[in-house]
């Protein structure tokens, strides 16, 4: 089964607990204001079977601490979600956090069907007006539900206000010299650091910036 996807990264440690796997799904049909994975949004581009994205991971399943899947939007694509879920389930225990933009009411009968492959679902659409005080979370809008006895452990201690620990990114360079960034960004994080770079000579674009310009999706960050 294909699933389209926009990138996978080992270890991201900024979106869950430890170093983790972690899956951006492609295409988002939510279209949050705001949103700084517009990169995201395009559908019908980075579709790959679930078995060749089982063959990258699978080296790194033994040192991974858990999975992340994010977006875009996962539930865009229920079917492959659910398939790749039970592929990762089938292979280990470690925990699985799934990020939607959807309310959770909405996807209820599809997290249902992802009974015990899902660990932890964040919910909610971002909200840019809404305070961003609480960890793992772009807005407080967003609600953290604990699916299994491991997601109760390793996430209900997730609910509670941000700390300046969490206040972080991986960065990730690419081979063409795109600079990418993985991390839940504060409300003006962006806007400091094209700041800060354009002080050192480097002009860098956001997704939306692109959007914006020219109505279509881009890479997070170039210098
Ligand atoms: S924040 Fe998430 S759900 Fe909202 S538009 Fe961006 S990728 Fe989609």
């Amino acid at each position: 089964m294909m699933l389209y996807l926009s990138r996978i990264h080992f270890p991201v440690t900024t979106l869950g607990p430890g170093r983790r796997i972690g899956l951006w799904f492609q295409g988002c049909s939510i279209r949050c204001k705001g949103c700084v994975s517009a990169d995201t949004w395009g559908t019908g581009k980075g579709g790959v079977s679930i078995s060749e994205i089982m063959n990258v991971i699978n080296p790194w399943l033994s040192e991974a601490d858990g999975i992340t899947i994010s977006g875009g939007e996962p539930f865009d694509q229920p079917e492959a979600l659910i398939h790749f879920l039970a592929q990762v389930r089938s292979k280990t225990n470690k925990d699985i956090l799934v990020y939607s933009g959807h309310p959770f009411e909405k996807i209820a009968p599809l997290v249902d069907q992802c009974k015990g492959m899902i660990d932890a679902l964040i919910s909610d659409p971002y909200e840019e007006n809404t305070p961003q005080t609480l960890a793992l979370r772009g807005s407080d809008n967003q609600r953290l539900h604990c699916l299994t006895p491991l997601g109760e452990t390793l996430f209900r201690s997730f609910e509670r206000p941000l700390k300046p620990s969490d206040k972080t990114f991986d960065i990730m360079f690419e081979e063409e010299g795109t600079i990418w960034l993985a991390g839940i960004p504060g409300r003006d994080d962006m806007r400091r650091l094209k700041t800060l770079l354009a002080k050192e000579g480097h002009v860098a674009v956001t997704t939306q910036d692109e959007r914006s310009k020219k109505g279509r999706s881009y890479d997070t960050l170039h210098s």
